[in-house]
């Protein structure tokens, strides 16, 4: 297991869809298209979750997907 944390920066996100569309277990769509991590706290500016689980790739491939380096994801 590896603790990590996942962060959308929304301020930054364009609603291309790619982090979701590569990603569905770390990333989803509001109802605009931008990005939300599932499960997560989010506001207007951003939306972040600290997973606890074997799925570290997944979520930094979703965040390599992004065109605008929206997303982070930091291993605690
Ligand atoms: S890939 Fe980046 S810009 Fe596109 S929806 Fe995801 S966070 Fe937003």
């Amino acid at each position: 297991m590896v603790k990590y944390e996942v962060t959308v920066n929304r301020n930054v996100c364009l609603a291309t869809m790619a982090c979701y569309s590569t990603d569905t277990l770390h990333y989803k769509s509001d109802e605009n298209h931008k990005s939300l991590v599932v499960g997560g706290t989010t506001d207007q500016s951003k939306s972040t979750r600290i997973f606890d689980d074997d799925k570290l790739d997944d979520a930094q491939r979703g965040a390599k997907a992004c065109p605008v380096g929206a997303i982070t994801v930091k291993q605690l």
